[in-house]
C-alpha cells in the first residue's frame, strides 16, 4: 500500500471518530436551554483576541502564564507545519507550502523554535503536576483519573515535540548529506544536526525522517480524538467559550425570564401577553438536573481545564466552607456524560433516579456561595460559576421551598412586611421618633 493510500486511511478514521465524538456532544448540546441571544459581535472578537490570543488572564501569575501562553503560541505556530503534513501526506508532495517562500521560511523557522520552547515548558509542567506539592492541583474532585489525565496529554505533547525535532533535524541532515535544496529555515534542528556525526548514510537519515514524520502525524490524529475526552478538551473550547461568555458585568443576575414576565404584567396590565422572544414553557424554576441547564453552562463545563484558579481564590473554600466552585464544573459535566445518553435514547422523561442536585453538588455547597464572583473574574476561560449555583439555589427556594431557615424567613418578611426585617410598615419608623425626623 502507498504512503498515500495508508495516509488517506489513517485520515478519514480520525476524522470518522472525530465526527462521532461531535455528534455526540452536539446531541448533549441540544438536550440544553437557551441562554442569552449572542450579539455585540465587536466586543467578543476583541475579547477573544485579548483573552485567549493575548492570554491576559494568564498573565496574572507571571511566570506560569508566560509558559503556558508560550505553549499556546508556539501551538498556533506548529499548527502551521501539521497542516502542511496534510497536505504532503494526501498528495505525497514534500514540504508544500514552501511555495509561500519566505512567509513559509519564518512560519517554519518559529515552528522549529516552538517546538524546543513547548518540550521545555511541557517538562516544567510535568515536573510541577508530579514532583511539585502545589496546592489549586488537589481536592476531592481531583481524582487519581484527573491527574493521569492530565499527565498523558502532557506527555503526548512532550511526545509531538520530540518527534517534530526529530523529524526537522533528521530533514535538515539528509538533505545536506544528500545535496538536495533545504526548504525552510530550522534554527534549532540545524544546531542539533551540526552535533551528528557527517558519516550518517543518507538512506539511514531519511528512514529516521519517515519514522518521525508518521508518529508526529499519527499522535496529531490521536491527540485530537483523545482531547474530547480529556480536560484539554480546552484546546478546543476555549476559544468558543471565551466568544460567548457573557459581556454584562459579573455581578449582575441573568433575571428568570418568566418571573420578569409575571412581574412586568402585574405593574404594566397592557403589556401582558408580550412575551416575545423569551421561552415558552417552563417545565421546571432554576436548575435540578443537567437537563435545566443552558447550552453556556454546559460549553462551561467543557471549557474547564481543571486549573483549579477558580476555587484557589474563592472565599468560602478558604474559610473552610465545603465549596470549590472547580467541582461545581467538573460536576456538570459528569452528569451530562452519565444522563444524557439516557435523555437521549429515551427522551425527556428519562429519570434514572439521581440528579445533579444533591448526588453531585450538596445544598451546603450551593448556600456556602457568597456570589462574589471571584471565581468568575480568576476562570482564565471565563466560565461563570455563580449563574449556575443562583440556578440550582433557585430550584431549591422555588420548587421545594428549602432555603437555610434565615433565608426563609427574610422571604416572608419581604412578602409580609414588603422589608426584610421583621417589623409590621407601622412599626418600621418606631426608631427614629424621639428624633425629631420627619418620615
Ligand atoms: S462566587 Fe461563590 S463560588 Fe465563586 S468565589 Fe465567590 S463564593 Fe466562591
Ligand atoms: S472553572 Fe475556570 S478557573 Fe476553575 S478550574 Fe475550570 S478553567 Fe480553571
Amino acid at each position: 500500500m502507498s504512503k498515500q493510500v495508508v495516509f488517506a486511511l489513517s485520515l478519514l478514521i480520525t476524522l470518522g471518530v472525530f465526527a462521532w465524538t461531535t455528534a455526540r456532544i452536539v446531541a448533549f448540546f441540544r438536550l440544553t436551554k437557551p441562554a442569552f441571544p449572542v450579539k455585540d459581535w465587536g466586543k467578543r472578537f476583541k475579547r477573544v483576541l485579548t483573552e485567549v490570543f493575548g492570554q491576559s488572564k494568564m498573565f496574572r501569575r507571571p511566570a506560569v502564564g508566560l509558559m503556558h501562553a508560550l505553549v499556546f503560541w508556539g501551538f498556533l505556530v506548529i499548527l502551521f507545519g501539521s497542516i502542511e503534513m496534510v497536505i504532503d501526506g494526501l498528495a505525497d508532495t514534500e514540504r508544500f507550502l514552501a511555495v509561500l517562500g519566505p512567509v513559509y521560511d519564518v512560519l517554519i523557522a518559529f515552528g522549529d523554535v516552538f517546538a524546543l520552547v513547548v518540550l521545555v515548558a511541557v517538562i516544567a509542567f510535568l515536573i510541577r503536576r508530579v514532583a511539585m506539592d502545589i496546592p489549586r492541583f488537589g481536592g476531592e474532585e481531583m481524582k487519581h483519573t484527573s491527574h493521569l489525565d492530565a499527565i498523558l496529554a502532557l506527555s503526548l505533547i512532550g511526545l509531538l515535540m520530540i518527534t517534530l525535532l526529530g523529524m526537522n533535524t533528521a530533514y535538515v541532515t539528509y538533505t545536506a548529506l544528500a545535496g538536495f535544496e533545504q526548504k525552510g529555515l530550522f534554527p534549532v534542528s540545524s544546531l542539533i544536526s551540526s552535533f551528528l556525526g557527517s558519516d550518517l548514510s543518507v538512506t539511514t537519515v531519511y528512514r529516521v525522517h519517515e519514522v518521525n514524520w508518521w508518529a508526529h502525524i499519527l499522535l496529531i490524529f490521536l491527540f485530537a480524538n483523545i482531547l474530547p475526552y480529556s480536560k484539554h478538551f480546552h484546546v478546543f473550547m476555549s476559544v468558543p467559550n471565551v466568544f460567548l461568555s457573557r459581556l454584562d458585568p459579573l455581578g449582575k443576575l441573568p433575571n428568570m425570564p418568566h418571573i420578569t414576565r409575571e412581574i412586568r404584567a402585574m405593574l404594566h396590565p397592557d403589556t401582558e401577553g408580550d412575551s416575545s422572544g423569551e421561552p415558552a414553557e417552563l417545565e421546571r424554576f432554576g436548575v435540578k438536573d443537567v437537563e435545566d441547564i443552558t447550552w453556556k453552562n454546559y460549553l462551561d463545563s467543557l471549557a474547564c481545564t481543571e486549573c483549579g484558579r477558580c476555587t484557589a481564590v474563592c472565599p468560602a473554600r478558604l474559610t473552610g466552607k465545603k465549596l470549590s466552585p472547580r467541582k461545581i464544573i467538573m460536576d456538570v459535566r459528569a452528569r451530562m456524560k452519565e444522563k444524557g445518553p439516557g435523555l437521549i435514547r429515551k427522551g425527556k422523561d428519562f429519570d434514572d433516579a439521581r440528579s445533579l442536585l444533591r448526588d453531585y453538588v450538596t445544598e451546603e455547597e450551593l448556600w456556602a456561595c457568597t456570589t462574589c464572583n471571584a471565581c468568575a473574574r480568576e476562570c482564565p476561560v471565563n466560565i461563570n460559576h455563580p449563574v449556575l449555583i443562583v440556578d440550582m439555589r433557585r430550584y431549591l427556594v422555588m420548587e421545594e421551598a428549602s432555603g437555610p431557615a434565615g433565608l426563609n424567613a427574610v422571604f416572608s418578611n419581604i412578602e409580609n412586611n414588603g422589608a426584610p426585617w421583621q417589623y409590621s410598615r407601622e412599626d418600621r419608623m418606631l426608631w427614629a421618633e424621639d428624633l425629631y425626623i420627619n418620615a
